[in-house]
């Protein structure tokens, strides 16, 4: 059979990802980046790769099995998604968990339209804990969920610190409370508030004559972000951010918690701990990208999300070879 053809849509850090992912699946072949911004710009990882303007993308439909939309999911995707949903099979990584309803309705009607097959917040979350989150509700009716996140770096808080007047630059750590997470696995299910789960840490280089403590004060108490966290700010020079903090580190844990009879206690739990969060990312949704391609071709099309994909659509085995080697 031939590779499955996959076209990058937006080049940046998942964009990055997805190139590296495709080179270690070899049952797939980038056909090319295409972007908003010039392409002659844009550098590859892999210097061979095209990068096109996203113009030519409806000329080149046919040399497209599924495009991987890396876009930003307050801006790009909501427009991105269904417009090429009407054209092409898809697959998005879209993040914003109160909007996911409206955005499966969007897409939905793109797709049933062109009949397309178009799946929506791939990833790590939403993404593998939403899958989690609902086997361990459907193997443990009786129980309670726990979602942790981290260590790892924030975009959105990150991105909110740097709006504070008099910050230079700086990033935003959420770490899981160990307190919290012992008792959770622990068996007792205990109910937690926001407090107890996590706290923040930030990493802040000030502007010049900027106020420390007034910086301090409007990072802890903004509303939302940190007012309902213990958020500790460290000062750091601008040199040391760069030096320490340039990475993407994430991951947590699902933690499924529930009784079968009175006497048995069981605790699931799925944790990921990632170097790269844009890396991993990527590669959940180029195996999604493989699944999205065969249910295509099994005529099921519309909008999807991973709690309608099968585990086996997303290897490259065989069926029969899954059974062998994994079941
Ligand atoms: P990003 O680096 O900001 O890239 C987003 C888009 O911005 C790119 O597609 C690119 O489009 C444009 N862009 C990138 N670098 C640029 C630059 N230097 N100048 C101008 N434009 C630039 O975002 P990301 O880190 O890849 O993340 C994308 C989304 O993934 C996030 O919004 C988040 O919601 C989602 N995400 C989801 C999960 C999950 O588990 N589901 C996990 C992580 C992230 P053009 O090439 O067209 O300009």
């Amino acid at each position: 059979t031939s590779p499955i053809r996959i076209g990058i849509i937006g080049y940046g850090n998942l964009g990055r990802g997805v190139e590296a992912a495709i080179a270690r699946n070899p049952d797939m072949v980038l056909t090319g980046i295409y972007t908003r911004r010039d392409p002659s710009q844009l550098k590859p990882s892999h210097a061979g790769t095209p990068v096109h303007a996203m113009d030519s993308l409806l000329a080149h439909k046919g040399q497209l099995d599924v495009l991987i939309l890396c876009g930003g999911s307050k801006d790009d995707l909501p427009r991105q998604a269904p417009e090429l949903a009407a054209h092409f099979n898809l697959v998005d990584s879209f993040d914003t968990h109160a909007r996911i309803p409206e955005h499966f309705a969007n897409v939905d009607r793109a797709a049933q339209a062109g009949q397309t097959t178009a799946l929506i917040s791939a990833g790590w979350d939403p993404g593998m804990f939403s899958i989690n989150r609902v086997m361990g509700e459907a193997l443990l009716p009786d129980g309670a969920t726990y979602t942790f996140w981290g260590k790892g770096l924030s975009q959105g808080h990150s991105d909110a610190i740097r709006r504070v007047p008099g910050v230079a630059g700086g990033v935003q750590y959420t770490v899981p409370v160990q307190a919290a997470v012992d008792k959770v696995r622990s068996g007792v299910r205990p109910e937690l508030s926001t407090r107890e789960k996590h706290t923040r840490e930030c990493f802040v280089v000030l502007a010049e004559g900027a106020d420390a403590e007034a910086v301090r004060q409007t990072i802890v108490g903004m509303p939302h972000y940190f007012d309902q966290y213990d958020t500790t700010v460290h000062f750091i020079s601008a040199e040391e951010l760069a030096r320490e903090h340039g990475a993407m580190p994430h991951g947590g844990f699902v933690i499924r918690s529930g009784n079968t009879s009175d006497a048995c206690k069981q605790v699931v739990e799925y944790r990921l701990q990632l170097d790269s969060n844009p890396e991993f990312t990527s590669s959940v949704l180029v195996a999604y990208a493989r699944a999205v391609h065969r249910l295509r071709q099994m005529g099921q099309t519309g909008c999807k999300t991973v709690f309608d994909v099968a585990p086996g659509l997303l290897s490259p085995k065989s069926a029969a070879a899954l059974r062998e080697e994994l079941l």
